[in-house]
């Protein structure tokens, strides 16, 4: 039973809230979306956002009613996940390597097809045995599944790191009957959160020179990509003006986070808002200054930034153990024993796996509550 479905539809419910408790607030989710889907078509891509941010089935239905082509997934159980939701066209954006993920998903997709439900659904591959592996999980079901080569262009994370090998890959996959070769994907995650956007761009820029050779070397060897996927929402400027890319995909832009709000976009203006926030309450106040919210290293996820405090600029959290954060505070302003207390993610992908369902907001009313389906291992 969830903690707080009574408050469902009941006015000023989302006051009431017990927390912890993950808040989204309905309509930024989609004007965030509807914006990412606008900027990636005028950039000649379509979006397929990663639902790696948000692990949520019925986010990632709206995602693609919102005008999203498809979602990106980074596991095999978001993928089994977002599957099981009825969503028909998934990319799993990491190899696999492990046979009994590779046979569920082939065995989820074959059901899907069974009940006559459309699906389409692809893989990367950065190697030879990657790509028997799905071939043996498609072995006998009259599947066939798109196969993207992953390119390295810089991060050395996964991916093929020069021509000759994508050629191999690809020529490979040319030859598959149970894959069909699709395309390339680049992506470079460690430029994402550098601030400054010359500095991303200047770096970023050597990966995309990269890529712009692997094409060229692919193409030459009458194995043009017909998808180049990639990017994410720190490069998205950059992957757009590129001309590189058909398909888009960022994910974090639907909430921001701490990290994003201060990532330069190179305009004036990042055209996300902050659309999540952590609530948590003040459960201690004897000390001049501070007081003390139940919210710590089990609630917030941080490889750098202490979360924000939502519509307190003056107001700073410190981490005070596994459940606990100190609130410091300046003058009358100071929150109050009992009261309730808003929080932007450090870094929001991280964190929303810490918790197990999103509370949504229209205004100020709880209109739903959508489980993290998409956590866990499979
Ligand atoms: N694509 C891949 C392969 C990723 O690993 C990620 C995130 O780590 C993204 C896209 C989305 O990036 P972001 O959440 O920064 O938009
Ligand atoms: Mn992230």
């Amino acid at each position: 039973m969830t903690a707080n479905a009574d408050l469902i539809g009941q006015p000023g419910g989302a006051r009431l809230l017990t927390t912890p408790a993950l808040i989204v607030d309905g309509e930024l989710l989609e004007r965030n979306t509807r914006s990412m889907v606008e900027l990636a078509a005028n950039a000649g891509m379509r979006l397929r956002p990663h639902a790696k941010t948000h692990k949520c089935s019925e986010l990632g239905k709206r995602q693609i009613q919102w005008g999203a082509s498809g979602l990106c997934c980074a596991t095999p159980l978001e993928a089994l996940v977002m599957l099981g939701a009825g969503i028909e066209d998934l990319l799993l954006t990491a190899p696999v390597t492990q046979p009994r993920q590779a046979s569920a998903i082939a065995d989820a997709v074959g059901r899907q097809r069974q009940s006559g439900q459309s699906c389409e659904f692809s893989v990367v591959v950065d190697s030879i045995r990657g790509i028997e592996l799905w071939e043996e999980a498609l072995k006998g079901t009259q599947l066939q599944f798109h196969a993207l080569v992953d390119l390295d262009i810089g991060m050395q994370r996964t991916g093929v790191p020069d021509g000759p090998a994508a050629i191999q890959l690809a020529a490979r996959l040319s030859d598959s009957t149970s894959l069909k070769y699709a395309g390339i994907q680049a992506y470079s995650g460690l430029i994402q959160h550098i601030e400054s956007f010359e500095e991303r761009q200047r770096i970023y820029g050597t990966h995309l020179q990269k890529l712009a050779t692997l094409i060229d070397e692919l193409r030459a060897a009458g194995l043009g990509p017909s998808t180049v996927s990639g990017g994410g929402t720190g490069s998205f400027p950059i992957d757009a003006a590129s001309g590189l890319f058909n398909e888009h995909q960022a994910g974090s832009f639907v909430f921001m986070d701490v990290e994003y709000g201060r990532v330069a976009w190179g305009t004036s203006m990042v055209p996300f808002d902050v659309s999540i926030w952590l609530r948590g309450h003040v459960i201690s106040q004897n000390h001049a200054g501070m007081a003390t919210v139940n919210l710590g290293t089990k609630s917030f996820s941080s490889d750098s930034f202490a979360p924000d405090v939502r519509n307190q600029p003056d107001w700073a959290f410190q981490f005070f153990g596994d459940e606990y954060g100190k609130l410091r505070f300046d003058g009358p302003d100071a929150p109050l024993w009992g009261e309730s207390v808003d929080f932007v993610l450090p870094h929001c992908d991280p964190t929303v796996n810490l918790h197990s369902e999103y509370h949504v907001l229209h205004g100020n009313t709880l209109v739903a509550i959508w489980p993290i389906d998409g956590r866990g291992v499979l």
